[in-house]
């Protein structure tokens, strides 16, 4: 997303300007995903689509920087596939993607026509938006090509993430998501180093990170919500800033299993068993607690044993919202060497296994909402709600996790916009969302 941002600011803020389909602009540039093989082939096709349609694209992005079969220069894989692109370039290339339009689509006669706000500009609603806190990642997990693709982790200075997260709630955002491949690990390759915002030094580091954001969100009365947290012993510390209300209580924790032998095999940064015990810990220091995670089923060598055993730890867990993966390999990840590929409907029917269990966990969950009161973000309000509108409470992050689905007020002159925050009172639960009535 943000890559995308950039690449759109700095268009706007040249006096370009963009277009709603293919067929009516200059060029196209296509941001790419090389992550998982079905986001391969959806930037591909979105590739053929555009040169289709269009005739001049520009890719960027992490398909970009992938080598194809007949050679090993970056971008040519793009290239076997696509071989009529314009330019191709790996993922945070803003500079190399605006070279490539110059080229191609000449400079706006003016370029101070368009003159783009200080913030940037953002792709998603104004009134939530993403905070990218670092690139990269130290780990290297088995079914995982990010780091290989995105290099080591940096972090961004303390004091610009501070004063982006600032411009953005001055420009009216109410919910800001932090973001990075490992939120947990902010400031390590920095040896957390001490940095400034505002005057006052504040260290690079995920807690002084999460306590600054937190009051900077305060006077604007705004969300502030934790993607990408892996469970090291720090996160405990957070939990407090939750149950005092500084951040919301939602932890979006990518587990990916519970079993000690397939996390090793995976190679994922955190220990099993420690795992239920800490989210114990979590749930004592902040009842409201909310956790998101994602699994993979049928990873290589899982036995039935090791599947159950996610199984049960998904029950006690009692993960709010859970998403899975049946496990699909991806070229060039070094799970694809580990033994005992299990068949395709083993993965899927496990897969479909843990979604039953976890939607059990969820409903059940959702079901001991009604009757509550919270505070709803609202995302939709067509008639100024009078018909109704759709939002989400600090269980729901915009994209992955349910909504909360208000009704018609009673009364004509309760009205709501988008980007309000309101009280509704839960009347029922459908599904992965909640029905709920103005207070
Ligand atoms: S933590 Fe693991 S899965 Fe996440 S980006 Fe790093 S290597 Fe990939």
């Amino acid at each position: 997303m943000t890559d995308s941002e950039l690449i759109l600011t700095q268009l706007r803020a040249e006096g370009y300007e963009t277009s709603k389909t293919f067929a009516g602009a200059d060029l196209v540039i296509v941001n790419t995903c090389g992550f998982i093989d079905d986001a391969v082939k959806e930037s591909l096709d979105t590739i053929g689509e555009a040169l289709a349609e269009n005739g001049k694209v520009i890719v960027t992005g992490c398909l970009g920087a992938k080598a194809g079969a007949s050679s090993t220069d970056a971008g040519s894989l793009v290239r076997e596939i696509h071989p009529s692109v314009l330019a191709v370039t790996g993922p945070h290339a803003t500079q190399e993607v605006m070279d490539a339009v110059h080229t191609h689509v000449p400079k706006p006669h003016d370029p101070f026509i368009d003159l783009v706000p200080s913030f940037g500009v953002k792709l998603t609603p104004k009134h939530y938006a993403y905070l990218k806190i670092s690139e990269g990642c130290n780990h290297r997990c088995s079914f995982c090509i990010i780091p290989s693709m995105r290099g080591d982790l940096v972090s961004r200075p303390i004091g610009d993430v501070l004063n982006e997260a600032r411009a953005l709630f001055e420009s009216g955002v109410k919910e800001l998501l932090v973001i990075s491949q490992d939120t947990s690990a902010y400031g390590v390759d920095v040896k957390y180093r001490t940095g400034f915002w505002d005057g006052k030094p504040v260290k690079t580091k995920m807690l002084d990170l999460v306590a600054q954001l937190g009051e900077i969100a305060k006077p604007y009365g705004a969300w502030v919500r934790l993607h990408y947290v892996y469970p090291y012993p720090h996160v405990d510390e957070v939990l407090p800033m939750m149950a005092q209300g500084l951040v919301l209580p939602y932890l979006d924790v990518p587990f990916q299993h519970a079993h000690p032998d397939v996390l090793k095999r995976m190679k994922r940064p955190a220990n099993g068993e420690k795992n239920m015990e800490r989210i114990l810990r979590w749930r004592e220091a902040c009842p409201e607690l909310v956790i998101r995670s994602t699994f993979i089923a049928g990873f290589p060598g899982e036995t039935e044993a090791e599947f159950q055993y996610l199984l049960d730890f998904m029950q006690e867990a009692q993960i709010d919202r859970a998403g899975c993966f049946a496990y699909s390999p991806v070229e060039g990840a070094s799970a694809n060497d580990i033994p005992g590929a299990l068949p395709t409907e083993v993965r899927e029917e496990r897969r479909a296994r843990f979604m039953a269990v976890a939607e059990q966990v969820s409903a059940a969950k959702l079901q001991a909402r009604v009757g509550q009161t919270l505070q709803v973000l609202v995302d939709a309000a067509p008639a100024l709600g009078r018909k109704g509108g759709v939002g989400r409470s600090y269980a729901d992050a915009p994209e992955i996790d349910g909504t909360v689905k208000i009704l018609p007020p009673e009364k004509a002159s309760k009205t709501m916009k988008v980007g309000d925050f309101v009280r509704a009172r839960v009347v029922a639960a459908d599904g992965h969302d909640l029905v709920a009535t103005l207070v």
